[in-house]
């Protein structure tokens, strides 16, 4: 729940989203169950008090005076089918939703969101909260496939953690941005199977060694 709130603050201070749009979950300690915002409250105004608690099992509340977002269907259908997932970002952010309007998946035109996907597709239009919506998000996610567009709507991010999610949902912006921009002067040269392989082996040893004692 501390990180949950941790990454709502950040996500409000990078101006990714606005309102009340957008919504993030983590699952909680034991696994069972998981935090999500409350449905229609400014993450300006959401402290631990407005977070919902939901049973992964059944979605329904064990926690939390407020209704949990009208999303919670998907975040709740990734957490059962997903073991590996433990954390959820959905953004209405820019880029990402200019693509989704215009039916562009979000390409390998820059190395940096290899761990995420190799391309990010769009998911075909439903009704936000809707039962559809989440079926689409919970078939589409897999540890290979991390991110999806919602058609005229915006972008899902999932991670192991949920500061993981918030990192997959900036990189899939930033990539659809850097897709924008470059499109405006020609169409992008887009990394190829075997570029993509070479990044994820080279991120596979990127960083500083882990201090062993
Ligand atoms: P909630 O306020 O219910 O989370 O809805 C925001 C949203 O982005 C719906 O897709
Ligand atoms: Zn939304």
């Amino acid at each position: 729940m501390q990180a949950l709130l941790s990454v709502i603050r950040k996500i409000r201070a990078e101006s990714a989203t606005f309102g009340t749009s957008g919504n993030a979950s983590a699952r909680a300690g034991q696994a069972e169950s998981f935090w999500i915002t409350p449905s229609g409250v400014p993450w300006d105004a959401i402290t631990a008090t407005e977070m919902v608690e939901l049973s992964v099992e059944s979605g329904r509340q064990l926690t939390g005076h407020l209704a949990p977002s009208t999303e919670w269907r998907f975040h709740q259908g990734v957490y059962r089918a997903h073991d590996w997932a433990g954390g959820i970002v959905h953004l209405h952010s820019t880029y990402a939703t200019v693509l989704s309007t215009i039916n562009r998946a979000v390409q390998p035109v820059h190395y940096q969101m290899v761990r995420v996907a190799d391309e990010v597709p769009v998911l075909p239009y439903a009704t936000f909260g809707s039962a559809q919506l989440a079926k689409g998000i919970v078939e589409a996610i897999s540890p290979q496939q991390r991110a999806v567009l919602l058609q005229n709507h915006g972008l899902v991010a999932v991670g192991e953690t949920v500061e993981q999610a918030h990192q997959a949902a900036l990189e899939v912006e930033w990539t659809a941005m850097i897709q924008y921009h470059a499109s405006l002067l020609a169409a992008p040269r887009v990394l190829t199977g075997d570029e993509l392989q070479a990044v994820r082996e080279a991120f596979s040893r990127y960083g500083q060694p882990s201090q062993e004692h």
